[in-house]
């Protein structure tokens, strides 16, 4: 007996009655993905209102590695909200923010002594570093790469690439921001080919410093170790470390943006420890808080204490209920051993997304880290335009077939694997014939008619 099971026609009409309701309460911007209202989750699962249960390879956006209402996040909430609920650290403080800061501190890389501060959301402690990298260089610029995602608040987006649906209409963006290509091997901006490229793209800041921004107004540069949003873009091993070692040379310092990549999704802590990366600060958000909003920056010591009481911090940041869910996550991945987990499903997928590229020429690409994983979509006859309309119809017969799943990529054309890593094997079985159903039926209908879809666009 399989996971997944519907028992009305998706979406159901409990479903569609609040899709209704939420057309005409809640701000066109704000995207549903799929018209499935959840009614309760648990582990890999997501039930919806109509009774239908579907199996979660979304994760919330990469909240949940550690699956949803797991047990520890779930006793160590409980436990809190019998105690208090809110204080506010900056007034009254208490112990869980201080052992989460402890704990991020000693699961950063680098072996130096670092601080951290706590926020609510990945946008917000992005803003955070770059104001810290600001304040501790004494310098106004930022890089940012191309594809890359950050988030949604006016200095996030202005580091956001993708223009539509993220940034159209929103101008104008923070100045001193400057947008450089990424490793993007797949479509290499100055189409060349790894390894013969030497890794082109990341000695080419070099340029950037002569031509574009002086190096010595460079307070940050600020990179996803692997593209989230971008389309699961996994750069050349070596990439990260040149971008680091420039920084070095030149007095910049290297934020990673850790938030789609941290907590066991590539199968370690932080994707950056796979390219031996020591950044000098780690901003840390989703799957932190094993499903409650929190986020942090961590970083060395001396960087983190530049600005002076009061600069940094926020009403809600590391409340008290989010910390005590996130030490409980941690704990969960490392008693769990959900990092070896993540490489173990990040290997299955991929075995078998190899052989679909053999059958369906309209995967180009297949990629990723540990169990970050995507497919890349292209025309059906294997010429490279991105195919965004098979994306989209495959997401919406997975869901249609009980299997939530999110797509990506500046062209909209990247299938993503955000499960939550306590999936089991047979889970990630059935979701994946699913998947290969979809892809099947993708292949046959773009032969004969244009597939009718229209799912918004906009995860993140
Ligand atoms: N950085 C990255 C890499 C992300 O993937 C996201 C969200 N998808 C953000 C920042 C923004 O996080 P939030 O939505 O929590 O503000």
């Amino acid at each position: 007996m399989g996971t997944i099971r519907l028992v009305t026609a998706i979406p159901g009409p409990r479903s569609q009655a609040l899709a209704q309701r939420s057309a005409r309460a809640v701000a066109r911007g704000v995207a549903q993905l799929t018209p499935i209202f959840a009614a309760r989750a648990h582990g890999a699962t997501i039930e919806d209102v109509d009774g239908n249960t579907f199996l979660d390879l979304a994760g919330g956006i990469g909240c949940v590695n550690v699956g949803h209402r797991n047990p520890d996040v779930t006793a160590a909430i409980h436990s809190q909200v019998d105690r208090f609920l809110h204080t506010c650290f900056m007034v009254t403080p208490y112990e869980g923010y201080i052992a989460l800061a402890e704990k991020l501190n000693d699961l950063a890389p680098g072996d130096f002594p670092k601080k951290t501060m706590l926020v609510n959301t990945g946008a917000e402690a992005i803003e955070n570093a770059v104001k810290v990298a600001r304040a501790y260089t004494g310098r106004p610029s930022v890089i940012c790469f191309e594809d890359g995602f950050h988030g949604r608040t006016l200095l996030t987006l202005s580091l956001t690439s993708k223009t539509h649906p993220y940034k159209a209409g929103f101008a104008p963006f923070a100045t001193d921001i400057y947008r450089i290509p990424y490793a993007y091997c797949y479509r290499c901006s100055y189409n060349l080919k790894y390894p013969s490229c030497n890794v082109h793209c990341a000695h080419h800041i070099e340029d950037t410093f002569k031509r574009v921004v002086a190096a010595e107004s460079v307070a940050a540069i600020i990179a996803e170790p692997v593209l989230g949003e971008g389309g699961f873009v996994a750069p050349p091993l070596e990439w990260l470390g040149i971008v680091q070692d420039l920084c070095r040379h030149h007095g910049i310092l290297l934020i990673a943006d850790e938030v789609q990549t941290g907590f066991g999704r590539t199968g370690k802590f932080f994707a950056c420890q796979h390219y031996g990366a020591v950044p000098d600060l780690v901003v840390t958000a989703k799957s932190l808080g094993g499903g409650l909003p929190i986020a942090a920056v961590t970083g060395r010591a001396e960087i983190m204490d530049k600005t002076g009481p009061g600069s940094l911090g926020g009403t809600f940041g590391g409340n008290p209920l989010a910390c005590e869910a996130s030490l409980a996550a941690i704990r969960a991945i490392e008693q769990g051993g959900l990092n070896d987990r993540a490489l173990h499903l990040g290997e299955r997928f991929r075995t078998r997304a190899l052989a679909w590229r053999e059958r369906f020429p309209l995967i180009g690409d297949v990629r990723g880290l540990g169990a970050m994983q995507a497919l890349e979509l292209i025309q059906p006859d294997g010429s490279r335009d991105p195919n965004p309309e098979a994306t989209k119809s495959i997401a919406r017969y997975c869901y249609e077939h009980g299997v939530i799943l999110v797509t990506a990529g500046t062209y909209g054309n990247v299938i993503r694997m955000l499960m939550p890593l306590v999936i089991s094997d047979e889970q990630m079985d059935e979701g994946l014939e699913v998947l290969e159903a979809a892809l099947m039926n993708a292949a046959q209908a773009r032969q004969t008619a244009p597939a009718d879809v229209n799912i918004p666009a906009g995860a993140a």
